[in-house]
């Protein structure tokens, strides 16, 4: 697999031996154009494909080998979006994983009590979510991690060990500060895109199409047709033998300190 700390080397030492050809040839700029190209491109691919594992260790689905599958939501608690989500939850009893972001937290206790109340657990989404973040100095991206952890802590009084980088962008920076945290990084192996949907019926099919054993479900409170399918497709994931399970088991992780 694609690792940076293998590719960072290698394209170092490539980029040595490219000075042995001729400087006064065309191939000699050409070379090192390639290699730029490459290397970008690569860099590109590992931050916006967090599956890829290329800058971070992020943990993206369970066992294969058995129908257990997890929910998980990111960016709230939204108010309006994420009771209602925790109603169908409730109904339903399937349990889940909440990624929250730190900021949205005001005002929202309640919403975030009742996760830890009913079952849930919770995951830091940093404190801003800013789109900006993963371009942060790993510092100041740790210091708004650790805001996001103050919040919850303050709501639920348990410090949250897992975290999933905002768009799920990876790179040296966010991979700094997952370690020096202490976090432990969780992914998906499911993307529902419910953010961007236009159908409910499409989303609904798409998702249930692609489900498969040990998969890490990630939608979010406030997508359109989130809402609206949760009910269709916890009964017809159930109908297709698979069984909701809370996202620490599945992945055999801690959720807090
Ligand atoms: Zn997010």
């Amino acid at each position: 697999m694609l690792k940076h700390k293998f590719i960072q080397p290698l394209f170092f030492i490539l980029a040595l031996a490219f000075w042995l050809i001729p400087h006064n040839s065309l191939a000699f700029p050409l070379a090192y154009v390639f290699l730029l190209l490459c290397y970008l491109l690569i860099s590109v691919y590992g931050s916006y494909f967090i599956q890829a594992n290329y800058f971070t260790d992020q943990i993206h689905h369970g066992d294969r080998s058995n129908k257990k599958i997890a929910l998980t939501f990111d960016d709230g608690p939204q108010a309006g979006f994420t009771s209602q989500v925790l109603d169908i939850l409730r109904e339903k009893k399937v349990p889940a994983l909440f990624f929250l972001i730190g900021q949205n937290i005001k005002g929202n206790e309640v919403d975030l009590q009742r996760m830890n109340a009913e079952g849930h657990i919770v995951g830091n989404h940093s404190y801003s979510h800013n789109y900006w973040f993963s371009l942060k100095r790993t510092d100041n991206m740790l210091a708004d991690i650790k805001l996001c952890d103050a919040e919850i802590e303050r709501v639920i009084g348990r410090r949250p060990k897992l975290f999933r980088p905002p768009y799920g962008v990876t790179n040296p920076m966010v991979s700094g500060a997952v370690k020096r945290g202490n976090y432990t990084g969780i992914g998906w192996s499911l993307r529902s895109y419910d953010t961007s949907a236009k159908d409910g019926d499409l989303l609904l099919n798409k998702i249930l199409a692609n489900i498969k054993n040990g998969d890490v479900i990630l939608l979010h409170e406030w997508g359109k047709h989130t809402i609206a399918i949760l009910p269709d497709l916890i009964d017809k994931s159930r109908k297709l033998g698979f069984e909701f399970v809370r996202a620490d088991e599945l992945l055999g992780v801690e959720a807090y300190y």
